[in-house]
Formats: C-alpha cells, sequence, structure tokens
C-alpha cells in the first residue's frame, strides 16, 4: 500500500521559505503572487493502514502545533499496463468482460489499425474493468450512443499526440432512435421506411420499448438487432 502524506503549516503560522519565496518571485517580476505556502510531502509505502499512517504522523511526521496534515491513498496506476497510444480513442470504465461487445457494435473487429484490449483491470470504483485503446479512430457521436446501450458509463478519452484532448461521459439517451431494429417482425418499421424510435424503460440493466409496437427488448436483443 502507498500512502502520501502532506504537511503544511497552519493559518496564520509564519511560514519562513513560503515568505522567502514569495520575496524571489516579487523581485523575479511576478507581482501578482499574492501568497506562497510551502508543504512538505512524505510518500510511505508498506503493509500499514490508515491508524497507522495516523500515528506516524502524531508522533513524528507533524508538529501539532503549528502543522497541519492530509493523509491520501495512493492509487496504482491500472491504465499504465495497456501502452499509451498516440493518436485515437481510448474507451475506460467498460463493466467487466463487456470490451468484446463493445468492439463488435463498433465494428472493430474488422478494424485494420491496432485495437489493445485489456480486461478484469481492478478498478476503484467498479471491482474490474475492462479498457480499449482503438488506435488512430476517434469515435463520433453516433458510435458512443450505440456503446452507451451495453456500457453506460464508459469514458471516452480522445487522445491526440498522447494527449487527451477531450474526455466524454457517455448516458443512455431517453429515446433512441435509428440504433436498433425492432425485434417484432410485424413491426411497422421493419417494413415500411421508417427510422425505429424506442423509449428507454430501464438504463441498468437496459429495457426498451418500440414506440410503434410496444415490442420491449432487453440487452442481448438489442445487441443482436444493433443496426451497423
Ligand atoms: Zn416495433
Amino acid at each position: 500500500m502507498k500512502w502520501e502524506v502532506r504537511v503544511m503549516y497552519k493559518k496564520g503560522v509564519d511560514d519562513p521559505e513560503g515568505l522567502t519565496t514569495l520575496k524571489g518571485l516579487r523581485i523575479l517580476g511576478f507581482k501578482n503572487v499574492k501568497n506562497v505556502r510551502t508543504a512538505k510531502v512524505y510518500n510511505i509505502e508498506g503493509d500499514i493502514s490508515r491508524e497507522d499512517v495516523e500515528e506516524m504522523c502524531k508522533k513524528l511526521l507533524v508538529n501539532p502545533i503549528s502543522q497541519d496534515y492530509e493523509i491520501r491513498k495512493v492509487e496504482e496506476k491500472t491504465d499504465m499496463k495497456v501502452r499509451k497510444i498516440r493518436n485515437g480513442t481510448v474507451i475506460d470504465h467498460i463493466p467487466a468482460g463487456k470490451s468484446l461487445s463493445v468492439l463488435k457494435i463498433l465494428n472493430l473487429d474488422k478494424y485494420s489499425d491496432t485495437v489493445l484490449i485489456a480486461m478484469n483491470v481492478p478498478s476503484r470504483k467498479m471491482g474490474k474493468k475492462d479498457i480499449l485503446k482503438i488506435e488512430n479512430r476517434e469515435l463520433r457521436e453516433d458510435e458512443v450512443n450505440k456503446i452507451s446501450l451495453i456500457a453506460p458509463n464508459v469514458t471516452i478519452n480522445i487522445i491526440r499526440e498522447y494527449k487527451v484532448v477531450e474526455k466524454r461521459k457517455v448516458e443512455i439517451p431517453d429515446i433512441i432512435e435509428g440504433i436498433i431494429k425492432c425485434s417484432n417482425y410485424n413491426c411497422i418499421t421493419n417494413y415500411e421506411n421508417i427510422r425505429t424510435k424506442f423509449i428507454v424503460e430501464k438504463k441498468n440493466p437496459i429495457r426498451v420499448r418500440c414506440y410503434y409496437c410496444e415490442r420491449v427488448m432487453y440487452e442481448n436483443e438489442i445487441l443482436n438487432n444493433l443496426i451497423y
């Protein structure tokens, strides 16, 4: 386990180093700097609990009269398990086991460029998650909507030159138009040229109802009836 302890002077207590730095910055022409406070950061690693770290603070790291402190648990960087991509899209927070369905939805089983798949990656929020990295492809809005049907809480990161230039959270819309075929053969949308329309009745797990014939469809059926 990794912990970070941040120790700083209490408000109103002199911080000589901060003060010296402030003066130096002013001399250098940074006229807008109003205040500088310093803090010391300890990185502590080992089989230790938060209570242990609290005790370390009280006994050694912090002077309780003049200093405050914060303890933070440092998360292991799980994303680093998959190599970075230069340009493209990273789809994060896919529910564990769903990454292959997302691939199918995006038609990426036929994609000729690099696709990196990480399955069952430990996640603080989700327990386990899948991650997809698609090189040289930025997802379009309609594609993102399709993903939301089976992976409602994914994060879409658009990457350019190794940097995240756009971060999007997808959400299942209340009405879904044109993305799914109705599974009822007798539905008017299957024999007349009408764009399909579904009312989302439940989001997790997903349940939709056809606006025209009232047919109810669940996740698997939706997946099998996606219009690619
Ligand atoms: Zn229908």
